[in-house]
């Protein structure tokens, strides 16, 4: 029988059992690591693109049950940006360097079609070189389309569980796994690049959660995949369940790069939480994407999706400097472009 990190590298389709014998063990680790490392270098070199999180609102209508910023957590104290804040952050991230920036929050319902596409069209004229990706949750998807319309490129939006039982143990009744991909697929069909992803070791995941994790994504085919390891929050339903494990976070990274030679895949700052070099591991597991905070510091502890989350004290400008010297010191060297998806 062939190797199975050889026959992931040349783009054979693995059996379920197979995909499940090589996430439970910790055997080809290295290999994997070594392959993922290599694929990622033929097709985007030693290139780590940056991106700039703006982390605008920590309202939230869902309760996601891991989540810290779930409508429920009465403990938080939440905020949110104004549209020139939101502006104030790009300017200073441009300054910076970087090309993209991505605006994330909780489903806050003061952000409607109306006030959204405002602050996209303001940050499209203002920078027209650069790539708008959003992280808004689940809308419908006129709004979808009519924020394409006025500027944006890109969404995150994770599956979280590809499994719809596992998906309803950590989200409310009133969430759907279905509403969700729904989402995913018509973002698609609209034009934007789309993120999809999910935790690792988020509470009852099974490695066979995890192979149908993979099978979503073949069938979306999504430009980018962020997955990072859950972490508790103390202030949530889910605050005794143990984090997801950096080695199974690595093996997992490493296995989406080979299966996605394309794919842009961050290194997490869940990574960077759970382990003093997660990003940098991460980056040399086969991730080529960071994102560093460009919320004003005043917030940035407010924005707390787990407990202990890193770079919550520092300025935009020091976040910057400080992950150059990492990624330059892992091996790999930072690019200032819009870093768009090289599918061939
Ligand atoms: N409201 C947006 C953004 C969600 S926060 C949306 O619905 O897409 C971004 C991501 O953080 C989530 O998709 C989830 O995968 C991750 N996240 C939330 N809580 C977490 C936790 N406790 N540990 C690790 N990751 C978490």
């Amino acid at each position: 029988m062939q190797h199975p990190v050889e026959q992931l590298r040349t783009q054979q389709n693995l059996s379920d059992g197979e995909l499940r014998a090589l996430i439970a063990t910790d055997r080809y680790d290295s290999e994997l690591y070594r392959a993922a490392d290599e694929v990622r270098r033929e097709r985007y070199g030693d290139a780590v693109f940056l991106r700039g999180l703006i982390e605008f609102t920590n309202y939230c209508r869902n309760d996601c049950l891991y989540c810290g910023i779930r409508a429920g957590n009465r403990a938080l104290s939440r905020y949110r940006l104004t549209p020139d804040e939101i502006l104030d952050c790009c300017c200073e991230g441009y300054r910076l360097g970087y090309r993209t920036f991505v605006l994330q929050g909780g489903e806050d319902p003061a952000f409607g079609d109306e006030v959204m596409c405002a602050i996209v069209s303001a940050i499209r004229d203002a920078y027209p070189d650069c790539a708008i990706t959003l992280s808004l949750g689940e809308r419908s998807r006129e709004s979808y389309e009519r924020l394409y319309l006025s500027g944006a490129n890109r969404y995150l939006l994770r599956h979280e569980t590809a499994s719809r039982a596992h998906y309803a143990m950590l989200h409310p009744a009133s969430m759907s796994a279905d509403n969700r991909r729904r989402c995913l697929y018509d973002l698609r069909d609209i034009g934007y690049q789309v993120g999809a992803g999910f935790m690792v070791g988020s509470p009852y995941q099974t490695v066979d959660h995890l192979v149908e994790d993979l099978r979503f994504l073949q069938e979306l085919s999504p430009d980018m995949i962020g997955i990072g390891p859950f972490i508790p929050h103390g202030d949530t339903p889910l605050r005794d369940f143990p984090a997801g494990e950096l080695t199974l976070t690595l093996r997992m990274l490493s296995i989406l790069r080979l299966m996605f030679p394309y794919v842009l895949l961050p290194a997490t700052t869940a990574l960077g939480t759970i382990h003093p070099c997660g990003r940098e591991l991460g980056l040399k597991a086969g991730a080529n994407v960071v994102m560093p905070n460009l919320s004003p510091v005043s917030v940035r502890q407010k924005y707390a999706l787990y407990d202990n989350k890193i770079c919550t004290g520092e300025e935009s400008a020091q976040c910057r400097s400080c992950l150059e010297r990492r990624i330059e010191a892992a091996g790999y060297r930072l690019v200032a472009d819009r870093g768009d998806v090289r599918r061939a």
